[in-house]
This record gives structure tokens, C-alpha cells and sequence, in this order.
């Protein structure tokens, strides 16, 4: 079955996982403009949290001492966290790489921070996700082949140090030593979990690196392997290449993937580009596209994009899509859409948000169908 689609269940220590699976962006624990009732509504099995925005705000200790993720932000379903390493390379121009880690300047006040394998993984112990990843270099593209392999290498580096700690520390999550009673008392009955946690654990994933480069991304995949991990990452992707070289480095990563663990591609994609990577044998994305979209007023329909903005929009009375059973298709004309978005409405935001993710998790539904089909 390698590189075709296929249906699988991660267990998590808060709830199964379908997959494939699309997994909503919750940058600083909220999915900007939707409540997690709604989530819970529109099926979301698993949120990704951003560790690098939760660190800076409101910070680790702060969340573990609450908790953790899941506790804070009441949301009883799995959470997977990044490892930081990404946010510092896309949001920070003074970043310092060395062996140790990086050096980076927050986007908030300016102030100096440094990540290593050690504290992102520190950090992600203590917001407590699920899923956490391993600490890698996002290599930027283009790139030489010199300068690829040696940010591979470094990530291989990485990636040794990051499960070190983690398996010297993985009993520290906040979630692991709370007695059963007690949780039933603190935790809000909507964020209460039927299933004891005792003796869970989270799981830490490792990341493929390699740029564009297809013999390196074959290293990277079988040295991150040897490392061992219950789950693999794509990583360093959507960092400005051609659509169609995202395509063909992860076709071809994929067959380096080992066929009875979790392959989640990070950081893609549009709902076409999630459909054919489902179909290749990815199990988990995340993109920040569905929501950033929907708050420009973009929103994904059976009919194509629209751009609710337009004018044409003024007078009508349809639904946004006409195939679409949310909340906002059933009752909503897109002429009041159009209006709540011309007027700057939270509200906008709001319905927007919920109609795309809706068209997004519906997206993955059709193809967990269709795979079981057959
Ligand atoms: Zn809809």
C-alpha cells in the first residue's frame, strides 16, 4: 500500500483521530473567530497549537500551572503543538543559528530568546499536547546542496537531542499525574475526558528535512528513522517552491515513510493540493489557509473561491454554496454575508471561518469515504 491513500485511527490520549485527517490552526490556543463549541460541532478531532506564540504569550509556565493546553483552552480533543522551530524562521530576521539552537528576537517586544532541541521540547511538555514534534531547521529555499545537506545534518543532530530529552522528561506533562477525581473537579464538564490518562504519555514525532534535494530527503527519512519515532513529518515545504516541486519531493519522501506510522505533511495546502496529498498516503495536515482566508473574505465553494467583497454579491439571495450543509450556507444569504463583511463586522469573521473550515473537514470526510469505498 505505500504512496496510495489510506484510513487509519491515531489514538491519542484525549480521543481517536480519524484519518486522513486536516487539522484546524489554533495559533495562540483559539482558532481566531470560532469558539471551541463550534469546533466540536463541526467535527475537529485535532487542533494544532503554535508552541513559539504560546511560549512568548502567555508563556509555558503559565499554561502548565493551568493545566496545560487542554485544560486552558477547554478543549477535550487531541492537540498536536509544533516545535517552535518553523514560527522562528518564517517571523524572525535576526535569528542566530548555531549548534546549540537559535537565538531569535520576539515579534512581541523585540526581546531575546533562545530555542534549543532541549527547551522546545521543555516548552512542549508543558503545554501538554498530544502530539508534539521533534526540534528541526526549516531550510530555506532556494538553497545549495551544501547548505541543504548540512541543515539536514543539523536537524539529525536535533532530532537525537530532542528524543533524549523527551524520553528523560515525558512524565512532566501536565495531564499525566493528575488523579482522575481531582480532574473531574477542576476541568469543566465540556472539557472532561471519559478516559483515565493515567499512564498516558505524549507522543513526539520527527521531522524529514532535505529541501528540494530527493536523495537528501531519502537520508533524512531513513536517518530520522533510525532515530525512531511513533510518527513522521514532512517538513520544509510550502517555503516558496513551485506547487508542483511540493508535489514531487513529497511523493517521493513518502515511499522512505515506513507504512504502519503517522505521515503528516506540515504546512499545506489549498483544498485541491489536500485532496491529491491524501490520495498520495499523507494522514495528517495542517494549514492556516481555510481561516486566513476566510477572514480576507475568501471562501471556498463546490462552485470554486469566492471573494464575498464583490459587489455582484449586493443582491444575492443564495446561499454561499449551495452544496454546502453548514450553519451558515442553511440560513445566510450571501448578500448578508457580503454586507457583514463590507461593514467590518466581528461576525464576518465569525460565519466566514466557520463555512471554511465546514468545507475544509467536509473535503476530508469525502476522501476517508471515498478511500473506504475503495
Ligand atoms: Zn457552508
Amino acid at each position: 500500500m505505500r504512496g496510495a491513500a489510506r484510513l487509519g485511527r491515531l489514538l491519542t490520549p484525549h480521543g481517536e483521530v480519524e484519518t486522513p485527517v486536516f487539522m484546524p490552526v489554533g495559533t495562540v490556543a483559539s482558532v481566531k473567530g470560532v469558539s471551541q463549541d463550534i469546533l466540536e460541532d463541526l467535527g475537529v478531532q485535532i487542533l494544532l497549537g503554535n508552541t513559539y506564540h504560546l511560549y512568548l504569550r502567555p508563556g509555558v509556565e503559565q499554561v502548565r500551572k493551568l493545566g496545560g493546553l487542554h485544560k486552558f483552552m477547554a478543549w477535550p480533543r487531541a492537540i498536536l503543538t509544533d516545535s517552535g522551530g518553523f514560527q522562528v524562521f518564517s517571523l524572525n530576521e535576526l535569528r542566530k543559528v548555531t549548534e546549540d539552537g537559535v537565538t531569535f528576537r520576539s515579534h512581541l517586544n523585540g526581546s531575546s530568546h533562545v530555542f534549543t532541541p532541549e527547551s522546545a521540547m521543555a516548552a512542549q511538555i508543558g503545554l501538554g499536547a498530544d502530539i508534539i514534534m521533534a526540534f528541526d531547521e526549516c531550510t530555506e529555499h532556494p538553497a545549495d546542496r551544501t547548505r541543504v545537506q548540512q541543515s539536514m545534518e543539523l536537524t539529525l543532530r536535533w532530532a537525537a537531542r530532542s528524543k533524549k530529552y523527551f524520553e528523560d522528561h515525558k512524565h512532566e506533562v501536565p495531564w499525566a499525574n493528575v488523579p482522575s477525581a481531582e480532574a473531574e473537579q477542576q476541568v469543566p464538564r465540556s472539557a472532561r475526558n471519559d478516559k483515565s490518562l493515567e499512564g498516558a504519555t505524549q507522543s513526539l514525532f520527527g521531522i524529514v528535512q532535505g529541501g528540494m534535494d530527493l536523495a537528501l530527503r531519502k537520508e533524512s527519512a531513513e536517518r530520522t528513522i533510525e532515530i525512531g519515532f511513533p510518527g513522521y513529518a514532512i517538513g520544509g515545504l510550502s517555503v516558496g517552491e513551485a506547487r508542483t516541486l511540493t508535489r514531487e519531493v513529497v511523493e517521493s519522501t513518502i515511499q522512505h515513510l515506513p507504512a504502519d506510522k503517522p505521515r503528516y505533511l506540515m504546512g499545506v495546502g489549498t483544498p485541491e493540493e489536500i485532496v491529491e496529498y491524501a490520495n498520495l498516503g499523507i494522514d495528517m495536515m495542517d494549514c492556516v489557509l481555510p481561516t486566513r482566508a476566510a477572514r480576507h473574505g475568501l471562501l471556498f465553494t463546490s462552485e470554486g473561491k469566492i471573494s464575498i467583497k464583490q459587489a455582484r454579491y449586493i443582491t444575492d439571495e443564495g446561499p454561499l454554496d449551495p452544496k454546502c450543509g453548514c450553519k451558515v450556507c442553511s440560513r445566510y444569504s450571501r448578500a448578508y454575508l457580503r454586507h457583514l463583511y463590507a461593514s467590518n463586522e466581528v461576525l464576518a469573521q465569525v460565519l466566514n471561518t466557520v463555512h471554511n473550515l465546514t468545507y475544509y473537514l467536509d473535503l476530508m470526510r469525502t476522501v476517508r469515504h471515498s478511500i473506504a469505498l475503495g
